[in-house]
């Protein structure tokens, strides 16, 4: 048994679904950029990834922990099979899915990128991380690099040759990310020493590429304080030239609570006064608008990764519920000789389990939703299509971004922690792997900007981008879809929620407006984590109730071989809506009721301080 339950599984199901019968990707295959596409193509690579996900990365997840990575003599080793998979990944193609074939990579729809990287994250999300963070910086030398670069560049890294890190943070730099003290001074021809260390960076150093090429955000001489005075340096840990070390050095590797298989670094850079980096393109203190290019992919990719572990946790629970035998059935309490049944049975294992369920897929539906935007939006591009068409897709991604960053991540864990409390005290101990997802997970409301971070930039910068039509279009879609799913009298009370959740989110973001404007800035700072909350409840709400609506159309004959998948739908729609959404309308009371306690007590009313 235990060998079955803690084998890596993900909803193929689930994620056809969602590309095919609700999103229309199909619309998409054969069209520009999407020419050399078909159906079969993607399902090809669904089933590809999926198998070497279980058969490649997945046993290796919990060597990935117990092993950990090693620093020996100044360089990291990463748990044993690492570098096979490494290799194997790179055979087989699977992490160039999204990238375009003229930088060697095969051009395919973000929307199975995505899913694909589900599998991969789900399997193994300390794996995952090394190629994932080596693409980011493909992206970025591909998209403000210049030709030199991206010839010297992108191509190895899109083939493994090169693995990538993004380094932004320093001990005293963190969420404030413009308090970096890195220095970057000229030596002329496009070079720079570099001068300083960055902490925490993922993949700082690790055996499975021949190179690394970190990105470096610092400061040229002169530059005025904060972002504004922040440049991006490509900076090779061995020169290009074969002439060896380029002075970065690895001095340490953290201890951490989760993801043990990806290594996570401090780095100094020119101990020795010889690291040499190049400015990212030709023009300095672009570092922060560059490095946005990078973290919105990054941001979506957490999102990806919340998602992923919760699907293989929830996979995991929903297994053991059907094999543990436990007590009899509800309806024979109090009968001694009635016969014990598997926990699946009880009424609380299975809202727990259906709860879940309701997350993953919703969140799935949410990250689906947004690349799809992105995907029609890039085959706009490509047609010469409508010009507002076009701002539309885009303004949704803008506006999805930091809701499905902290959302998945948030959601991602407390579903590992359901897992665990379905496992009992099996969860507990680390003979299954949900303990470990768990661990995992936690990290994904922290890094990529913390969650709190995420919500600033929700309702301080997107809410306002183009004049706010990002929003309103967002309420806009909500309403047309309430009207064609108002048909479906079983969802009709739902719809009727999710209806009242637009207009609280509206007034709400109306209410921000109205804080700016008075200057009552403590309290966006206060109540911007519960409206991005509420603006995810809402977002998922309507993605699962759409596929609720599909998944009726599709349940017409009895003995549909699917109809038990598509009755499931239908209840985790119905779940979630009727659970999530009173939420919405009761947040947006509460921030009219400007309630000010955590801004009002004093410091020593918190407890006594160590300082005092
Ligand atoms: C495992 C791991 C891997 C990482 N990988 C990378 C990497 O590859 N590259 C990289 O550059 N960095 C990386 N990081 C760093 C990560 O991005 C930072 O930890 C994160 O940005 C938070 O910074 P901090 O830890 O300094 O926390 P702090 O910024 O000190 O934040 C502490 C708390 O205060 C809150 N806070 C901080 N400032 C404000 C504010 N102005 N307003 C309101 N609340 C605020 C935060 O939301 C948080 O709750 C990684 C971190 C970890 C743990």
């Amino acid at each position: 048994m235990t060998q079955d339950v803690n084998r890596y599984r993900c909803d193929l199901r689930d994620i056809r679904f969602l590309l095919f019968e609700q999103f229309g990707l199909g619309d998409l295959l054969g069209k520009a950029p999407y020419q050399d596409w078909a159906r079969e193509d993607v399902d090809a690579v669904l089933d590809g990834v999926y198998q070497w996900a279980c058969d490649v990365i997945g046993p290796l997840n919990a060597v990935g922990d117990r092993v950990g990575c090693v620093l020996e003599n100044g360089r990291v080793k990463t748990p044993p099979g690492f570098k096979e998979a490494w290799r194997s990944l790179y055979q087989a193609g699977w992490r160039g899915l999204g990238v375009s074939p003229e930088h060697g990579g095969q051009g395919g729809p973000m929307a199975v990128a995505l899913m694909a990287s589900e599998m991969m994250s789900g399997a193994n999300t300390a794996f995952n991380m090394y190629p994932g963070l080596a693409q980011g910086v493909g992206e970025v030398i591909t998209a403000f690099g210049t030709p030199a670069q991206v010839a010297a560049y992108t191509r190895k890294i899109v083939t493994g040759a090169y693995g990538g890190t993004m380094c932004l943070t320093e001990a005293h730099a963190g969420s404030d990310v413009g308090a970096a003290l890195t220095r970057a001074t000229p030596i002329g021809d496009g070079k720079y020493h570099i001068d300083g260390t960055k902490v925490f960076i993922s993949g700082g150093d690790h055996d499975l590429a021949d190179n690394i090429i970190h990105l470096v955000l610092a400061r040229t001489p002169d530059a005025p304080p904060g972002t504004k005075g922040l440049s991006l340096f490509i900076v090779p840990r061995d020169r290009l030239d074969g002439s060896g070390s380029n002075d970065v050095i690895t001095q340490s590797i953290e201890h951490k609570m989760g993801i043990n298989g990806s290594a996570t670094a401090v780095l100094r850079f020119g101990e020795n006064g010889n690291c040499v980096g190049e400015l990212v393109g030709t023009e300095e203190r672009r570092g922060m608008a560059q490095m946005f290019k990078m973290m919105n992919l990054a941001r979506i990719g957490v999102g990806v990764q919340g998602l992923a572990v919760a699907g293989a946790a929830y996979l995991s629970a929903l297994e053991y519920a059907g094999q543990r035998v436990q007590g009899p059935s509800i309806k024979a309490w109090k009968d001694a000789n009635a016969p014990k049944v598997p926990i699946l049975q009880h009424p609380n294992v299975r809202r727990m389990l259906l709860d879940m369920k309701a997350r993953v897929e919703g969140i799935r539906g949410l990250i689906v939703k947004l690349a799809v935007h992105l995907d029609r939006a890039a085959a706009l591009r490509a047609s010469g299509g409508d010009a507002a068409a076009i701002e539309y897709h885009d303004g949704q991604v803008d506006l999805l971004v930091p809701v499905v960053k902290a959302y998945a991540s948030d959601q991602g864990f407390q579903i590992t922690v359901n897992a665990i409390q379905v496992f009992g005290g099996a969860g507990y101990i680390k003979d299954h792997p949900v303990e470990q997802h768990c661990r995992d997970s936690k990290v994904f409301s922290i890094y990529e900007g913390t969650n709190h971070i995420q919500a600033l930039d929700l309702v301080g910068r997107k809410l306002g981008l183009r004049g706010g039509a990002n929003l309103q279009s967002f309420l806009a879609d909500l309403r047309r879809q309430a009207e064609s799913l108002r048909g479906d009298p079983e969802l009709a009370p739902a719809v009727d929620r999710m209806l009242a959740a637009g207009e609280a989110l509206g007034q709400s973001a109306m209410r921000f407006l109205g804080w700016f404007q008075q200057g009552k800035t403590e309290l966006i700072g206060l109540y911007a984590n519960r409206f991005l909350e509420m603006m995810a409840r809402t977002a998922v709400s309507s993605v699962l109730l759409e596929g609720a609506h599909v998944a009726a159309r599709a349940i017409v004959a009895d003995d549909h071989p699917d109809r038990a998948y598509y009755q499931g739908k239908r209840h985790a729609a119905l779940h979630y809506a009727h659970l999530e959404l009173p939420g919405v309308v009761d947040g947006a009371r509460f921030m009219g009721e400007e309630m000010r306690h955590s801004l009002d007590i004093p410091d020593s009313g918190f407890g006594r301080l160590v300082t005092d």
